[in-house]
């Protein structure tokens, strides 16, 4: 699918004293019609890229470039853009109807197509009900459609998306997410989603940036990014992981043969430009191992605490040479484990589960 915005070494300095680094030098290719996101901790410079291919910021080196066409040299209101804020930023004393269609009177479009779009777009956000009801009267789950379809009017080819649900209670958030995602396929609208939160990154993006203090760290499908991590922030970010050492012994391709702190070997992940041989970090998510005896094991331990949590139970094993180690097994009434705390137990996992991760 063809590159919609291409942001190339992108950086920005907020002046002061020190100068904040906010972006270090982001590279990224976001597709049309994906929904793309961009996750990353706190003041890791997420909402700065966004706000940048807004118009809202400019950057201090770079180029944004849509289809290849330089968005820097566009200003705000002429960029193929739209916002949603995290604020909503609705004008209460208006209804719904007329929310949805301020933005197309301010471009000066005729009556009857604004009349239409509104029609629609209250379907697309099933608020067809309430086109009367002033915005300050409805709740926040409601204006949080009405600022989507506000902002999905003019038909933009990107729209922008900063952390839209994080007002939102849990049970209303899990229904917005399927929501956005819906609204996203059916209006075939590049989708530039910013979150702190890794589960909403993964259940509702096609792919995903992960950042950290002002760079990219990796970008991929979110089974790519979980399953494959390829360095310590962004397996630590995503998910738990386990961080095994090992020796790597040789490398053919993506495929890496360790040998791990007992002496036994196994195939891994590794990727193309990665070390070659030396002392690695591989990285084991809890749910891809599992414990049985110690003769069996790749590497071996005594376990500590055995936690319930109803659709699965965590093993915590204190691994024989210090390293600690989660196990994750999914709870079924016909084949409860038969470990307690204390016994000696054997970890396995299988080839090419593990991934070797960049320093
Ligand atoms: P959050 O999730 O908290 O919104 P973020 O990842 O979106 O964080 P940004 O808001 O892009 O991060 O900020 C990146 C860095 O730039 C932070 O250190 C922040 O303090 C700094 N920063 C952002 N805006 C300004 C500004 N106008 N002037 C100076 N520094 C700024």
């Amino acid at each position: 699918m063809a590159t919609a915005i291409s942001v190339k070494n992108i950086r920005k300095v907020y002046p002061g004293q020190p100068p904040v680094v906010a972006l270090a030098d982001a590279s990224i290719g976001i597709r049309d019609n994906e929904f793309f996101t961009l996750l990353g901790p706190s003041g890791c410079g997420k909402t700065t890229l966004l706000r940048m291919i807004a118009g809202f910021e400019q950057p201090s080196s770079g180029s944004l470039t849509m289809h290849g066409e330089d968005l820097l040299e566009l200003p705000p209101h002429k960029r193929p853009v739209n916002t949603v804020f995290q604020s909503y930023a609705l004008f209460p004393h208006l209804t719904v109807a007329q929310n949805i269609g301020f933005g197309l009177e301010m471009l000066g479009k005729p009556k009857s197509e604004i009349r239409t779009t509104v029609g629609e777009m209250m379907e697309l956000v099933k608020m067809s009900q309430m086109a009367d009801r002033q915005t300050g009267q409805i709740s926040g789950g409601q204006q949080q459609r009405v600022a989507l379809a506000r902002a999905l009017a003019p038909k933009p080819r990107v729209l922008l998306l900063d952390e839209p649900l994080s007002a939102l209670d849990f049970k209303l958030r899990k229904d917005m997410q399927l929501e956005l995602k819906r609204l996203q396929t059916e209006t075939g609208i590049t989708f530039i989603f910013v979150t702190h939160d890794q589960e909403e990154a993964l259940t509702m993006s096609d792919r995903i940036a992960v950042m950290s203090a002002g760079e990219i760290r990796q970008v991929g499908t979110p089974r790519e990014i979980y399953d494959h991590p390829a360095e310590r922030f962004v397996a630590d970010f995503i998910g738990d992981t386990n961080f095994l050492p090992a020796d790597l012994l040789s490398v053919s391709g993506e495929t890496a043969q360790v040998r791990l702190s007992s002496g036994r070997e196994i195939a891994a992940r590794t990727w193309e430009a990665g070390p070659q041989s030396g002392s690695i970090t591989l990285a084991v998510r809890p749910e891809h191992a599992s414990i049985g005896p110690v003769d069996e094991g790749l590497v071996t331990g005594t376990l500590g605490e055995v936690v319930y949590f109803g659709t699965d139970t965590h093993y915590h094993v204190a691994l024989n040479d210090g390293t600690a180690f989660v196990v994750r097994l999914q709870n079924r009434p016909d084949a409860a484990s038969s470990y307690t705390t204390g016994d000696t137990v054997g970890i396995q996992f299988g080839a090419g589960v593990g991934q070797v991760l960049r320093d």
